[in-house]
């Protein structure tokens, strides 16, 4: 790897985090817990940052997701505050289309999403000014266009991919030089990973999405997390919708 480049990127990264906790203080960060989110996490709680992390417990989460929290509670002494989705509107969806009715449509999927992770990702953003992911440009061909910082106008304010440069060997370089801990999902062949049963591992050569919702077209694999009908706006360059997490 250019070592040259990775220390240029990782210094990059860190200015990028101290900028957003002195121009936004209440700046939290939507971990997914996987491992780009984990050298977020890093960087963040060994600078001490006044950054706060929290995870969206849809409730369909894999256990070694789950673990996560308790190596992050270990490693750091750090609480990952969760956000859940309504019981009510779970039960509800449950009851009117079945508990696995996402496999059934496009707009299930969507509904099943928007219950699990937008509305409590809207729970988790209210009142904040910014918000940082772990999101990277060469994860998927929906992240091509990512910026290190946008506007995220469907949420009201500034959203930061400060891994949008990386690669997934920076990653795992970062990773493994800081003895950071990761998801065991990981080494069981899942580089992006969702709710358990919306989330596959992958073959070598496969794009490293290609496990997420692999039954839908490669063009409606998102959460609604980060695509909001074109609403997200790049501040660098023209207006040009994008499409954009691990989440
Ligand atoms: S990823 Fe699957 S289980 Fe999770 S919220 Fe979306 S549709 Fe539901």
């Amino acid at each position: 790897m250019d070592n040259a480049n990775y220390d240029a990127l990782l210094s990059a990264t860190q200015a990028t985090l101290q900028r957003v906790a002195v121009e936004f203080p209440s700046a939290v960060l939507a971990s997914s817990l996987a491992a780009e989110d984990m050298v977020l996490t890093d960087l963040i709680l060994r600078a001490k940052l006044p950054i706060g992390i929290f995870t969206l417990e849809t409730g369909r989460l894999h256990a070694e997701t789950l673990a996560v929290l308790a190596s992050i509670r270990e490693t750091y002494g750090y609480e990952v505050e969760l956000f859940r989705p309504q019981a009510e509107a779970v039960e509800q969806y449950v009851q009117q289309n079945g508990l696995n009715a996402f496999y059934d449509s496009v707009d299930l999927r969507k509904e099943c999403c928007r219950i699990r992770k937008v509305e409590p990702l809207q729970r988790a953003l209210s009142g904040k000014k910014a918000w940082l992911t772990g999101q990277r440009r060469s994860q998927s061909s929906t992240r091509a266009t990512l910026d290190v910082q946008e506007y995220d106008a469907a949420h009201g304010l500034a959203k930061f991919n400060p891994l949008a440069d990386w690669s997934e060997e920076d990653v795992w370089h970062y990773i493994r030089s800081n003895k950071v801990p990761y998801n065991a999902l990981h080494d069981k062949g899942y580089p992006s990973i969702g709710c358990e049963p919306c989330t596959r591992a992958i073959q070598p050569g496969e794009d490293v999405r290609a496990g997420r919702w692999w039954w839908e077209n490669p063009e409606s694999k998102e959460c609604g997390l980060h695509v909001v009908d074109g609403k997200l706006v790049r501040i660098k360059q023209a207006t040009t919708p994008t499409t954009s997490s691990n989440l």
